[in-house]
């Protein structure tokens, strides 16, 4: 299968965006991307119609958009990751650990077993072989609906993973307890967060008072049907 290396498609599309004035994205025509308006409007579309293609295809047009962009992929990466120093940095704190997180970052739904199957173990794998660390905590790949469910659930026990987190937005519940590969996430992806921000997330508030506020809107009662964090 094709890949974007370790770069996620929306990461692709964000530099060439901000690269490209009269980009031709995803066979659908010539975007205007001479204003920063104009920029995000382009990398909105563009996330939203390679968010539906097979994967194949999505790396293949993500390639091409940071190609004519004249974006060197290999020098992003460089730029955006840590590289295995830093990891073994943080990996040595206490109270952190590193998990697996797949080599490619496919939607692991949309890929057949076997594919699936070596996406999860093989990142496992490099993470213990260059870190000398255990593996035992697992979040999926995008995370949402339609991109991870019970057969992933599965594959990732039987992978001998402890736990792993989807994107679901929501505070651990008791009855997490019998859901341990279907956890929910805080994400924190350095765009919005503060260092000072991440104990306020970590701590769910936030996403309570989000949930609060959606059942709101939708006219429920929804304070009383929330628990709070304990
Ligand atoms: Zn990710």
């Amino acid at each position: 299968m094709t890949t974007v290396g370790s770069l996620t498609d929306w990461l692709v599309i964000q530099a060439s965006v901000q690269k490209g004035w009269g980009l031709k994205g995803v066979s659908t025509g010539v975007f205007d991307t001479s204003n920063k308006w104009k920029k995000i409007q382009t990398a909105k579309t563009l996330q939203g119609i390679l968010w539906g293609a097979p994967e194949e295809r999505r790396a293949l047009e993500t390639i091409a958009l940071a190609k004519q962009a004249g974006l060197d992929l290999r020098a992003l990466a460089h730029e955006l990751f840590m590289d295995w120093t830093e990891l073994g940095e943080i990996a040595a704190l206490p109270g952190c650990t590193i998990g697996a997180h797949t080599t490619s970052h496919p939607k692991l739904a949309h890929l057949d077993e076997g594919a699936a199957k070596r996406e999860i173990s093989e990142g496992r794998d490099i993470i213990r072989q260059r870190l000398g660390v255990k593996v035992d905590h697992f979040a999926y790949s995008y995370g949402g609906t339609g991109t991870c469910d019970e057969r992933e659930f599965a594959m990732i026990g039987a992978e001998g993973f402890l736990t792993a987190v989807t994107t679901r937005k929501d505070v651990l519940n008791p009855t997490d307890v019998n859901g341990l590969k279907n956890l929910p996430r805080v994400p924190i992806n350095g765009l919005f967060q503060n260092p000072a921000m991440i104990d306020a997330l970590v701590c769910g508030l936030p996403t309570v008072l989000t949930q609060m506020n959606i059942q709101r809107k939708n006219g429920s009662r929804g304070a009383e049907a929330i628990s709070l964090p304990g």
